[in-house]
C-alpha cells in the first residue's frame, strides 16, 4: 500500500510503519509538529492496513470508590483533595456481576473491574482480596465479556493470581511522560506504576496502559509517554483528557490544557507509534471534544472507546457511542459479546433514563 498526503515528514513515516519498521523519538517529534490535516488520514490508514474495521468498547465498574492515600493532583478519589465525591467500600461481587451484564448488554467486549488506591493488598486486606476473586470469577464464569482488571501496584503474586483467575487486560495507566509525572503524583513514581505493568505481563496478562492528556506537559511529554508505553509492551492505549474535578490541583483550572486539534493530533500520532495496539478514547472525551467533534479521534486512527461511565464523572449512553463508531465509518467490536448495536440504540431511544454501562461507576482517569 502507498500512502500519500504531500506531507513528506508524515508519508515517509507512514511508508515505514507499513513496512513494519518502528518510528523512534525523533520521528514522534517531528510527527508531532505536522498539521492534523496531514496526519488524520495518514493515521487512519495505519489503522486500516493492521486493524479488523471495529472499534473496541470496554467498560468499567469503580468498585471501591474514594478514600485513596495517593495524591494524583488530578483523581477526585484522593483523600489529599476535597472533592466532596460519594465514597463506598467495596461493593459485594454480585453487584459487580450485575455492572458487567449491564455493561455485555450494551456492546462491551471487555469489563474493567476497578478499585480506587494504591492496591488491594492480599496481604494486608485479605478479605477483600478475595472479594476481588470472587467478582473476578462471576464475571468470567457469567458473561462472556472479557475481564480485565485494574486493582493499583500489584506483587509478583497477586499479579499470577489475578491472571490464572482468568484477567485478561492489566489496566494501569502511567498517566504522562517519566519527566513530567512528579509534577503531578509525589506519592509514588513513575517506576512504581511501570514495574506493575511488568509484573502483569510477566504473569501473561495483556496490558492497557495510558495517559490523560491536557494537565500541562508538553507535546515532547506527549510523544515520551507513548514511547514508554511501548518500551512496556502495551496492547491497549487509553487516552484520557483531563475533565478537571474542583478541589484537585488541577480542577481549579480553566479547563484540560489542550486544544481539539492537538487532541486528535496526538491520537494520530499515537496510532503511528503503537500501529498494532487498539489506541482507546476514554475519560474527559466528552467534556472536551463537541458532540459534533466526537467521531474525529475516530478517523485519526483510533479504534477503541471506554464506553459508559467513568470512575467518578458520568458518560454519554452506549446507542451514542455507537452512532459516534458509526460517523466514523467504522463499525463495533462484535469478537467477544455478540450484541446488536441496532438493539441498544433502539432501547435507549425507548427509554432514555437506561442505565449506562457502568451504572455503578461515579475520577477523571480510567485507572485507580
Ligand atoms: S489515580 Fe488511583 S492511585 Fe491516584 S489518587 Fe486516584 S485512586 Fe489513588
Amino acid at each position: 500500500m502507498v500512502y500519500e498526503t504531500g506531507n513528506r515528514t508524515v508519508d515517509e513515516a507512514v511508508a515505514r510503519v507499513l513496512d513494519g519498521e518502528s518510528l523512534d523519538r525523533t520521528d514522534g517529534l517531528a510527527l508531532m509538529a505536522q498539521p492534523v490535516e496531514d496526519l488524520a488520514p495518514a493515521a487512519d490508514a495505519v489503522r486500516a492496513e493492521f486493524g479488523d474495521g471495529t472499534v473496541d468498547a470496554c467498560s468499567i465498574v469503580n468498585a471501591k470508590a474514594g478514600n485513596c492515600a495517593e495524591d494524583c493532583g488530578f483523581c477526585a478519589q484522593s483523600v489529599h483533595f476535597d472533592t466532596g465525591i460519594d465514597t463506598y467500600g467495596l461493593l459485594d461481587p454480585e453487584e459487580i456481576l450485575e455492572a458487567a451484564k449491564r455493561a455485555e448488554r450494551d456492546g462491551a467486549q471487555r469489563f474493567g473491574v476497578v478499585v480506587a488506591e494504591k492496591g488491594v493488598s492480599k496481604e494486608k486486606r485479605p478479605e477483600e482480596w478475595q472479594d476481588v476473586l470472587r467478582a473476578i470469577r462471576l464475571v468470567r464464569d457469567e458473561t462472556d465479556v472479557e475481564v480485565d482488571a485494574s486493582l493499583g501496584i500489584l506483587t509478583e503474586e497477586e499479579a499470577r493470581i489475578i491472571a490464572e483467575e482468568g484477567v485478561n487486560h492489566y489496566n494501569h495507566n502511567i498517566e504522562t511522560s517519566p519527566r513530567y509525572f512528579p509534577e503531578i503524583v509525589s506519592t509514588h513514581s513513575f517506576e512504581d506504576r511501570v514495574e506493575t505493568l511488568e509484573r502483569a505481563k510477566d504473569a501473561g496478562m495483556d496490558l492497557c496502559a495510558g495517559v490523560i492528556l491536557g494537565m500541562g506537559e508538553t507535546p515532547t511529554d506527549r510523544v515520551d509517554a507513548a514511547l514508554a508505553l511501548r518500551d512496556v509492551g502495551i496492547s491497549s492505549l487509553p487516552v484520557n483528557v483531563l475533565n478537571p474535578v474542583a478541589g484537585t490541583p488541577l480542577g481549579d483550572d480553566d479547563g484540560a490544557d489542550i486544544t481539539t486539534p492537538e487532541i486528535i493530533r496526538t491520537v494520530a500520532v499515537y496510532r503511528l507509534l503503537h500501529p498494532h495496539a487498539r489506541v482507546r478514547l476514554t475519560g474527559g472525551r466528552e467534556a472536551n471534544l463537541d458532540a459534533d467533534e466526537q467521531h474525529l479521534p475516530f478517523e485519526a486512527g483510533a479504534d477503541g472507546i471506554l464506553t459508559g461511565d467513568y470512575l467518578t464523572t458520568d458518560g454519554q449512553s452506549p446507542a451514542d457511542d455507537i452512532e459516534i463508531i458509526e460517523e466514523a465509518g467504522l463499525e463495533p467490536n462484535t469478537e467477544s459479546n455478540e450484541f446488536d448495536p441496532e438493539a441498544v440504540k433502539a432501547r435507549v431511544d425507548d427509554d432514555p433514563a437506561v442505565e449506562t454501562a457502568a451504572g455503578t461507576a461515579t475520577s477523571n482517569a480510567t485507572d485507580d
